[in-house]
């Protein structure tokens, strides 16, 4: 059976199994050698060289999740996104980078790429056109995440990938909120797929990890850095991603299902202004959502009317937990005007649309109804605490 025609729960669950010929256990072993012996001809393996066994088989699963030829893992998104951009980009050249982007990402752009001699824009907008006026010259990669963090805006893949091919520009993209479940972006021609595998890849919030998935010769350059720069992944921490992405489609499949229910719920209740997610049909990109996503993510935001202190109703909930990172099986929330745009001016906070009373929903897999009353009590606490 070729790896294409195998179901999303195989892969999951069997590609990039290391074999346990000598005891024929169930699972793979985990091997720390930093040392192997070196026969002159096969491959050196070492951690740094991004190939000990762990790294090289589970690279193969992520790889077959991602439709790509091959991946390579790293000790942290960021790994995977700095490790990335500093193998196509050198003294001169130009990224275009969508303006909504991970706060990480950004910074490292504006604290870091001086250093290196390299420039950016960051786009107006996340229209097409944004990215074909942003381009110059000398620009060499263009990179996008889409859904955004933490409005759900959804950039047009196809279309940005087309626009860079026909300029010859190197495509990237953080799919970290959609993970490979809900899309795959090398099939509408993007080049290189990365992860933050602290998220969804692993799922539990216990690990972190990242990882890059393309086409050998992409990666060839990705490597050619990655082994200068280091940024490799302890073998212990693979095979924790390895048993955590066994269960990759079960898990997003269920946070899927609950957040289309809670994205339905908190829209037609009267104390939610607004809520974000692709997958109502009021977003303005839900069209464009079904055509490139496999289903919309567990990741929402949503709005609670003036008079309800955000902050307060975040104090009320039992089982939903704040917590500043996203995609465990365990319900979370935070308030992005006082976490990840906290740094931010109130014009600005304005500007990008991350207003005060802006809630970002990261849903888990509990059971929907009791997700929805800690809701309803946190709302209902909320008002006859403000009201007294
Ligand atoms: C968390 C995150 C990252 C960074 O990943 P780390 O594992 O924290 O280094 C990058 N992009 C997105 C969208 C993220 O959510």
């Amino acid at each position: 059976m070729s790896k294409k025609k195998q179901g999303l729960n195989t892969i999951c669950t069997h590609v990039g199994e290391i074999k346990d010929e000598q005891f024929k256990g169930a699972v793979s072993p985990i091997y720390l050698s930093t040392s192997y012996e070196f026969d002159g001809v096969d491959v050196k393996r070492y951690p740094r060289y991004f190939n000990t066994p762990n790294q090289e088989f589970l690279a193969k699963k992520i790889a077959a999740l991602e439709h790509t030829e091959t991946a390579m893992i790293f000790s942290s998104g960021m790994a995977a996104i700095s490790h990335m951009f500093l193998a196509f980009l050198q003294k001169g050249d130009h990224i275009v980078v969508q303006n909504t982007l991970y706060g990480g990402t950004s910074n490292f752009i504006r604290e870091e790429f001086h250093k290196y001699g390299i420039d950016y824009t960051f786009t107006n907008g996340y229209a097409v056109s944004d990215f074909e006026a942003a381009i110059q010259s000398n620009t060499k990669l263009i990179h996008i995440e889409t859904p955004s963090n933490p409005l759900l805006t959804i950039t047009d893949i196809k279309g940005v990938a087309d626009l860079a091919k026909s300029k010859g520009i190197v495509t990237t993209i953080d799919n970290t909120f959609a993970s490979p479940v809900n899309q795959n972006p090398i099939d509408f021609g993007i080049d290189i797929v990365m992860h933050s595998a602290t998220k969804y890849l692993g799922g539990h919030s216990d690990i972190s990890a990242g990882a890059v998935a393309s086409s050998a010769a992409h990666m060839d350059r990705i490597w050619n850095v990655s082994k200068n720069l280091g940024g490799n992944l302890s073998d212990m921490t693979v095979w924790m991603l390895e048993r955590s992405m066994k269960t990759l489609a079960l898990r997003v499949k269920a946070q899927n299902k609950n957040a289309r229910k809670l994205a339905k719920f908190l829209d037609k209740h009267e104390a939610i202004a607004r809520v974000y997610y692709p997958g109502l049909k009021s977003h303005p990109e839900h069209q464009l959502a079904k055509e490139q996503m496999h289903d919309f993510g567990a990741m929402l935001s949503f709005e609670l009317v003036d008079g309800i202190d955000a902050m307060a109703f975040m104090k009320q909930l039992n089982l939903i937990k704040p917590s500043m990172s996203l995609a465990g099986v365990e319900s979370t929330m935070l308030l992005p005007s006082k976490t990840s745009h906290s740094l931010l001016t109130q014009e600005q906070r304005d500007a990008v649309g991350i207003s005060d009373q802006l809630i970002r929903f990261s849903v888990g897999i509990e059971t929907f109804r009791d997700l929805k009353i800690d809701i309803e009590h946190a709302i209902i606490n909320t008002k006859t605490t403000s009201f007294a």
